[in-house]
């Protein structure tokens, strides 16, 4: 299929040439046609499938053609909900560039950072307004934005929204829509609160499915080495000793694991930086800016941070841990092997972890291939139940014992040494 064939206008067919695509992806094949018959649409896809411009071409096209007969300041017609900042960035980035042949103009608003600009964007009159939910509801509430005009409404990563506790905030926008509109919801996956979600704001859509979360693209290729907690970081580096690697995203399940594998890796002269909900916007915006420009070799990034960041041709992926949840493991790989590219998948797993790998091959329905030749190889075995709820006791001691000592610092003066912690 090519993109001549969906019955697209010349100036976004300009755009999409600029961005030197060459024929549609599934979804966009599937849904740019529905979307332009101005019909619901409950699309099923992950990151990288190109669900991004699935939505926003169409969006363009319908608006252009109404907008581009009007004059004046541009009128709100098109709202698209985003769980993150990165997400809500991007997304803006790829209006502009699908859209600027067009009249489209369009804005971003998120949390985080000062209103002042966003406003200021909003006053010059915007027709499609991509933003997360709490700062929508804030201006909203400012009586800054109204949503009186929209005629399309997007929610985008509803999942992720309803992971991240951003039900309620949606539950107070969805009133505050035009009854009379076109919805689109995307998903990566469909538990039930997502279906119910759904039907609350969807009439009559056509479901659209690509890759569902349990198939993993073909082009990544899997590969895990079993190692100890301990010889992580020493696995990590000998795995970047390899210079085929000259980019790589590394997942941590935690925002201090993150920063501790940036510090090891400092430590081993590596270029890294890490991005997770606890650092500025401006410092995630650099490091990923950066790392873009192939200024710094490694990203390490906490999953919800990742879900918004897109990076062309991300050849390699490491998990430095395996993930509790199968489902998570599949989104992380998803980032590399993006829009058809080969990609390479690398997960590191202690012997906690052992049980986690059974879980993820049985969703993929693959094995993933062990690497078995390496300097850390595992030696220690999974804790048993008793050893765990000692380990568990352990550091709840220890966790104590560190604010106690911070506590007694910060009254006392001088600096004690803090409790260890895992
Ligand atoms: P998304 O799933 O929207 O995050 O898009 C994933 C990546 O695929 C982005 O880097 C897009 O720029 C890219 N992309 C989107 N559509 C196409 C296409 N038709 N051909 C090649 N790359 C694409």
């Amino acid at each position: 299929m090519r993109f001549e064939d969906l019955k697209l206008i010349d100036p976004l067919l300009k755009a999409i040439k600029d961005r030197k695509y060459t024929e549609p992806t599934a979804i966009q094949g599937k849904a740019i046609p529905v979307i332009l018959q101005r019909r619901d649409v409950m699309g099923v896809a992950q990151t990288g499938t190109g669900k991004t411009a699935a939505f926003s071409i169409p969006i363009i096209q319908l608006i252009h053609q109404i907008e581009s007969k009007t004059k004046g300041k541009p009128t709100m017609r098109a709202l698209i909900l985003t769980p993150t900042r990165e997400l809500a960035i991007q997304i803006e980035e790829n209006i502009e560039a699908y859209s600027k042949y067009t009249v489209v103009k369009q804005a971003v608003i998120f949390g985080g950072v000062k209103q002042y600009s966003q406003v200021q964007a909003l006053r010059k009159g915007v027709h499609v307004l991509v933003a997360t939910p709490g700062r929508l509801l804030d201006l909203i509430s400012q009586g800054i934005i109204s949503l009186k005009t929209i005629k399309v409404f997007i929610l985008d990563e509803a999942d992720r929204m309803l992971d991240m506790g951003f039900i309620n905030d949606i539950k107070k926008i969805l009133p505050m829509l035009p009854k009379e509109r076109q919805s689109l919801f995307f998903s990566a996956t469909m538990p039930s609160n997502i279906v119910k979600l759904s039907r609350d704001i969807l009439k009559n859509p056509e479901k659209i499915e690509v890759s569902p979360v349990s198939s993993t693209a073909e082009t990544i290729q899997q590969y895990l080495y079993y190692t100890n907690r301990t010889t992580k970081k020493g696995l990590l580096t000998h795995i970047l000793k390899d210079e085929e690697i000259d980019q790589v995203l590394v997942f941590s399940r935690t925002k201090r694991g993150a920063d501790r594998i940036v510090k090891d890796l400092k430590r081993k002269r590596i270029e890294s930086a890490a991005i997770h909900g606890d650092k500025a916007q401006n410092q995630r915006q650099k490091a990923l800016k950066k790392f873009k420009a192939g200024e710094i070799r490694v990203l390490v990034a906490t999953d919800i941070a990742a879900r918004g960041i897109d990076i062309d041709k991300l050849r390699y992926v490491i998990n430095y841990d395996v993930p509790n949840v199968a489902e998570t493991y599949v989104h992380r790989i998803g980032r590399s092997g993006r829009a058809g590219e080969e990609g390479i998948a690398i997960a590191l797993c202690e012997p906690e972890e052992n049980e986690f790998v059974r879980d993820i091959e049985k969703l993929i329905k693959q094995k993933i291939q062990v690497i078995k030749d390496h300097p850390y190889p595992q030696t220690e075995k999974p804790m048993t139940e008793k050893e765990k709820k000692e380990w568990n006791k352990e550091k709840q001691r220890r966790k104590q014992e560190f604010f106690a000592n911070r506590k007694k610092n910060s009254s006392g003066g001088g600096y004690g040494r803090g409790g260890r912690r895992r």
